[in-house]
């Protein structure tokens, strides 16, 4: 006959039953079960206790509700065999046995939890426990908590009766909580539930132990068809056929008096992670006060000073199941006149911190390997560390103002100013801001680096605003489409409420949500030591290669102390924004001839070449990759529109000028405008992004890119002049045909090659290209017989392979597509590993078999994300970059591809 009930003791049977797979022990124990029987066999002490299988419900439930033959039996036999271990009988007045009887599936079904405990007690036996605890009070209480859970969890009598005869007793006695009820309270209130249960069961509640046992086994294997458990099931995937196990263990209390008490306690702490108990119990009470919160807990450090044999062994165990699960584990304990016994464990939670420190004393402890280490800590959980985020106990109930798009992680709490010159002057005064903008540009820029947070109502996850934020470590929150920016009131409203500007509001860049007012923050731990050593340990594994995406010296710098090895991007316009540089970029533009062209281009070179110059000196020793100017010209000019208001402005205020020299300063400014406005017509696009830009504005005006290459050659002959090892890699944007690489190559290499010889000095070079069109990447071959690296700008790329906007999209049809499972993860997010990453890897192919030694990265935002790491490395990339802040998650995430972990990406 087929053995159904193992008692705790039984695990080597079960094991032998299934073939010893623990996987399998757990489908046929249920998770629970097979814990508390793994638990009993290491020795940790268990209250004593049976497991009926999740076959034995099976059976049952396929018999239409009997049992299947010879089940009861044997549960009855393990019931014996639980009176002999504890001296106590079931049923026994004297000396009775108290059980639990609880259900557990293979896999953790929140809400489906059918318990009933105290089985075995009934009037007479009730009395006698009153007379041989010699407290009736406790005896009661036990009684009419069977009452209530048997008639709920059995009998399916819903709550409210029970309750209403609790609150009329407490009412009646003038008691506000239940420890305020005396012995003849709770004698009266089981009167009333056996009440309850002849009426709404139409019979008596059963007085014979075993019935009341044999029924709660039953209703627990129908608990397995009931609507909560197949709904529960339905949601989260869990096939309907494993069943459940029923577990029927002896009652231990911790509420009997001196020396008795309950918790939970957890092996290390789990918000620093240091080696040390922590946990809160309560001394003579049960398991649901400590949940309840009825009674302030005490932490367990009490325990110590009060009972430090007991503490020891509970440390004791503590060591032991950490060592048998080899994580950190949260248990749930008893102590009942001075004997301690553990009711349950798991793995415990923890904060990111903790986890890291965790991951890293196990593996320093040998309790797991530093691979494991690596795998358990996750690279959202390295986020966490670089950026200050809101307090949880800040946040914890407050309704957020607006979401929208979480694209820079942390928090920013400041007041709200509308405009970029505002924001930083109010930064000069040294208060918080936050810049709200409906979108930003490359002149809000100096706003932004003034700013705590930024905050738009449009724009996706590759706007402007998002990589700056992103590069700067700026937490961001953009798109939030319901926020309505009034920029002439200077307010914004969002579901009613009005914000105006010097308000306070605080951002979570990492969950995109917007609060009102000044929450409190929890700051940043970026010199942990445990980091550190869980990073240095990932580098010791990845095989790809991290650099950063930064465009000043300070901005390397911090890539640097993260672990960055080199530029993978440095976007040399973002310097033509700076308020130094923008006249002269727009002379550049605006000039009308070469005499004046060539004017403003050397104005431009020594400001560039200190650029270079810092970045070089940072990264001594390692490549540093410039990008040459990619965006098209009209975006260093005004807009046109603000020109044309400018212009009617002006001609307004002309005629109420009287003075020559009024008129004269404004004539001139009229006509400067003018020509603006003229210069931004004649360069307009319908199309800028696929226009002149990148590569285009090269070929168009090469007098631009050839001063370029000169202030990094200038500036890396007297770096090297200085003792420093520069290794610049010049890179090409937006290149779409081998014809435009071979044009702008020789031109370039020529310039380089004349700066060198004039300086007298030879530093080692590369030319390569960016990758970020399909026509780039379906021909690679023929650019890599001209290009010595490529990079992919997977922004672009994701741009133009799907033909979508990477400006507009996301506020658009892209968040229904993802809300209605169109596409199942945002393409500028993670790349689209079947289109955009199969143009990615024809293309490495394609390079590396015409030149082997053809370096090939990512500089696109993909390069921060994990997903799209683990596709790098399978593509066999040289490198990943990303913005600084994201470069220990690089290492991390690289490391963990390197391990083979899965991901969802
Ligand atoms: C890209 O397109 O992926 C890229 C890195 O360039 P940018 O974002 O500057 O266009
Ligand atoms: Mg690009």
């Amino acid at each position: 006959m087929e053995k159904y009930v193992y008692l705790f003791t039984e695990l080597d049977e079960a094991e032998a039953a299934v073939g010893g797979d623990w996987d399998a022990v757990r489908g046929l124990l249920g998770g629970k079960g097979a814990n508390l029987a793994d638990m009993t066999r290491l020795g940790v002490p268990v209250p004593p206790g049976f497991t009926g299988t999740t076959r034995a419900c099976n059976a049952y439930l396929a018999r239409g509700g009997e049992f299947p033959e010879g089940y009861w039996e044997q549960e009855i036999v393990a019931l014996e065999a639980l009176e002999e271990a504890t001296g106590k009988r079931f049923g026994d007045p004297s000396t009775p046995l108290l059980l639990s009887c609880r259900s557990g599936a293979k896999r953790s079904m929140p809400g489906m939890m059918d318990t009933v405990l105290n089985l075995g007690l009934n009037d007479e036996i009730t009395e006698g426990l009153a007379g041989s605890t010699g407290d009736a009070r406790f005896a009661y209480d036990l009684y009419r908590r069977l009452l209530h859970m048997f008639g709920s969890v059995v009998l399916n009598i819903p709550d409210h009766p029970f309750e209403q005869v609790l609150d009329q007793r407490r009412a009646h006695v003038g008691a506000k909580l239940d420890a305020d009820l005396d012995a003849e309270d709770w004698k009266a209130v089981v009167e009333a539930y056996k009440g309850v249960v002849r009426t709404f069961s139409g019979a008596e509640f059963p007085s014979d132990p075993r019935e009341q046992l044999r029924r709660a086994t039953e209703a627990v294997f129908r608990s397995w068809n009931g609507k909560r458990a197949v709904d529960y099931r339905n949601a989260s995937g869990i096939p309907h056929d494993l069943g459940t196990a029923v577990n029927v263990q002896t009652m231990v209390f911790g509420n009997i008096g001196e020396g008795s008490a309950t918790g939970v306690c957890m092996s290390r702490d789990g918000t620093t992670g240091e080696p040390h108990l922590e946990g809160d119990y309560l001394e003579n009470a049960q398991g649901e006060d400590v949940v309840a919160g009825v009674r302030a807990t005490d932490p367990i450090s009490v325990l110590l000073e009060r009972n430090p044999a007991v503490y020891g062994e509970l440390r004791e165990i503590a060591r032991k199941l950490e060592a048998h699960y080899r994580n950190m584990q949260d248990m749930e304990f008893t102590i009942e006149r001075g004997k301690l016994w553990v009711l349950q464990t798991r793995d415990g939670k923890r904060t990111a911190e903790a986890e890291v420190r965790i991951a890293v004393d196990m593996a320093n402890e040998e309790l797991i390997s530093r691979e494991e280490a690596l795998l358990r800590v996750s690279p959202e959980q390295v986020d966490v560390f670089l950026h200050p985020k809101l307090d949880p106990r800040a946040v914890g109930g407050v309704k957020p103002l607006a979401k929208g798009l979480a694209v820079s992680p942390g928090a920013a709490v400041g007041q709200v100013f509308f405009d970029a010159d505002t924001a930083e002057r109010m930064g000069k005064e040294g208060r918080s801001v936050v810049l709200v903008r409906p979108d930003t540009k490359p002149d809000d820029v100096h706003g932004m680096l003034a700013a705590k947070g930024i905050l738009t109502s449009r724009g996706g996850r590759t706007s402007h605003a998002a990589l700056v934020a992103r590069q700067f470590g700026k937490p961001a929150v953009v798109g939030v489409t319901d926020m309505e920016i009034d920029l002439v009131a200077r307010t914004f409203e969002t579901d009613g409420t009005v914000v105006e500007e010097g308000d306070w509001i605080s951002l979570d860049g990492t969950r995109g949500l917007v609060y009102e007012g000044e929450l409190a923050t929890v700051v940043a731990d970026l010199d942990n030591p445990y980091l550190a050593a869980l990073l240095s340990w990932a580098d010791d594994i990845r095989r790809l290669g991290v650099r950063a995406n930064a465009d000043y010296p300070r901005d390397a710098e911090r890539a640097r102390t993260y672990g960055a090895e080199g530029i993978g991007l440095c976007r040399t316009e973002h310097m033509f924004f700076e308020a130094d540089r923008l006249p002269l970029i727009q002379n550049m533009i605006m000039a009308k001839d070469h005499v004046e062209q060539d004017a403003a281009l050397a104005a431009l070179l020594p400001l560039q070449r200190g650029d270079f110059d810092g970045l070089f000196r940072v990264m001594d020793g390692l490549p540093v990759i410039i990008r040459l100017i990619d965006p098209p010209l009209h975006e260093f000019l005004p807009a046109h529109d603000q020109l044309v208001r400018d212009l009617a402005d002006l001609k307004v205020r002309l005629q109420h000028f009287h003075t020559l020299s009024e008129i004269d300063t404004a004539l001139e400014e009229l006509h400067t405008k003018q020509r603006y406005l003229e210069r931004v017509d004649a360069l307009a696009e319908a199309n800028p992004m696929l226009g002149t830009r990148g590569v285009r504005l090269g070929m168009l005006i090469p007098g631009l890119v050839r001063m370029q290459v000169r202030a990094i050659f200038e500036a890396a002959c007297r770096c090297k002049r200085d003792g420093v090892d520069v290794r610049p890699e010049v890179m090409i944007p937006l290149v779409s045909h081998v014809g435009e690489l071979r044009a702008m190559l020789a031109t370039l290499e020529e310039e380089a090659k004349a700066t060198m010889a004039k300086q007298a000095l030879e530093v080692p070079y590369k030319f390569g290209t960016m990758i970020e069109i399909p026509r780039a990447a379906v021909t690679a071959g023929e650019l890599a017989s001209v290009a010595e690296f490529f990079s992919f700008g997977t922004n672009d790329l994701t741009q133009t392979t799907f033909g979508i906007s990477r400006d507009d999209a996301e506020k658009g049809f892209l968040v229904e597509y993802l809300r209605r499972g169109v596409l199942s993860r945002n393409p500028f997010e993670t790349i689209d590993a079947e289109g955009v990453g199969r143009l990615m890897q024809w293309a490495v192919q394609e390079g590396k078999a015409v030149r082997p030694d053809l370096e090939v990265g990512i500089c696109g935002e993909h390069g921060g994300d994990p997903a799209s790491i683990h596709l790098c490395h399978k593509l066999g990339l040289d490198y990943v970059s990303c913005s600084p802040f994201r470069v220990p998650i690089a290492r991390l995430s690289a490391a963990h591809a390197a391990l083979g972990k899965a991901t969802n990406g």
